[in-house]
């Protein structure tokens, strides 16, 4: 199968190519390397399965002629991460939802019909409580709920792809991911286990933003791909938003410590007003579990990795990352000319 992944360079674009690799696809990646990595795709440079091309989804050229060779493609070109989407509102608009516009326009004018994986995201839930957390549930959207622009250009995004579904017949997947962990996600934009993992290995405090109490339920990515894989497989899945995430649910506290036990760390943990934290003062979410009898229903439970192993995963990775740092020759010194 030939699979087009936009922001095929960022955290789980870069696991959704090592997974179709894997499996003998061919993947093209197209990304403009915002937050995205090089570094994330380099183990797969040397693949003869594997085109790369640096571009903005909004304006790239070569966008229809990708589209047009596609059999599958996911649309993971977004901008994400709590720091990022709160400093950038207006990146938020363009990329993800004109972005996405553009890629299903394409679609529909590329004379095939590829399958096309949307992603969403729990925060169109807002605050919403669990019982809430159905993909049937009512999104009441308040001027003052958690990043507002975030969630509407994920809900539009949702719109979107139902429309062109509907429209032009496209088998389009809605994945409302919940929050998702796993190698290379960088900590750079406020996710908090690889900031948690990273704090906890240098024996920094783990920076617990409010007291702790809010929970969340982490999926690892490599569960995510699978399922991702497995929805767009599903043609009863087709023109539906389905949750995906992981039940496991816990609060920012206990992971703390879970990290602090894994990585072997006497950090100490330090409280941080949210307004500090982020900047402004918003309504913080206080709890995220969802509901996944709709995922169940369409494929089944593909979960194979529990918090605990993903958490002792990654500190063992990045211990190791460290080690290998330090151990590295220093870099020659520049030649004087
Ligand atoms: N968080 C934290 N310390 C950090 C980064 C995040 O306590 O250094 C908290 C954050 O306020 C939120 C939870 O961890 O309550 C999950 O944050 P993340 O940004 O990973 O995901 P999201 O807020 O989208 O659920």
């Amino acid at each position: 199968m030939h699979i087009l992944v936009t922001g095929g360079a960022g955290f789980i674009g870069s696991h959704i190519v090592e997974h179709h690799l894997k499996r003998g696809d061919t993947v093209h990646v197209i990304d403009d390397l915002s937050t995205g990595n090089l570094a994330n795709l380099a183990a797969f440079e040397e693949n003869s399965n594997f085109a790369f091309d640096h571009g903005d989804i909004t304006t790239w050229s070569g966008l229809a002629g990708a589209v047009k060779e596609a059999q599958r493609i996911y649309n993971m070109a977004a901008v994400v991460g709590m720091f990022r989407v709160l400093e950038q509102p207006v990146e938020v608009t363009r990329v993800n939802t004109v972005g996405c516009e553009r890629l299903l326009q394409a679609v529909a004018e590329a004379g095939h019909r590829p399958q096309v994986v949307l992603p969403s995201s729990s925060s169109v839930y807002g605050p919403a409580k669990y019982d809430d957390l159905h993909e049937n549930a009512n999104i009441v959207v308040s001027p003052d709920a958690p990043l507002l622009n975030y969630a509407l250009s994920k809900l539009s995004n949702e719109v979107q792809g139902r429309a062109y579904a509907q429209t032009y017949d496209i088998p389009v997947v809605i994945a409302r991911l919940f929050n998702t962990i796993g190698l290379r996600q960088s900590g750079q934009y406020g996710f908090v286990v690889p900031r948690f993992v990273q704090q906890a290995l240098s024996g920094q405090s783990l920076t617990v933003f409010g007291d702790g109490l809010q929970t969340r339920s982490f999926c690892d990515v490599r569960d995510t791909v699978a399922i991702l894989d497995a929805l767009a497989s599903t043609p009863a899945a087709y023109g539906q938003v389905v949750n995906v995430g992981n039940t496991q649910e816990i609060s920012i506290l206990e992971l703390a410590e879970s990290i602090r036990k894994a990585a072997g760390s006497a950090s100490p943990l330090t409280f941080t007003p949210y307004e500090e934290a982020y900047g402004q003062d918003f309504a913080q979410i206080p709890q995220r579990r969802p509901i996944l009898d709709r995922l169940f229903d369409l494929t089944g439970d593909q979960h194979r990795w529990p918090l605990a192993t993903t958490i002792v995963d990654l500190c063992a990775h990045y211990r190791l990352h460290a080690e290998s740092q330090q151990q590295a020759p220093p870099s020659p010194a520049p030649a004087t000319v």
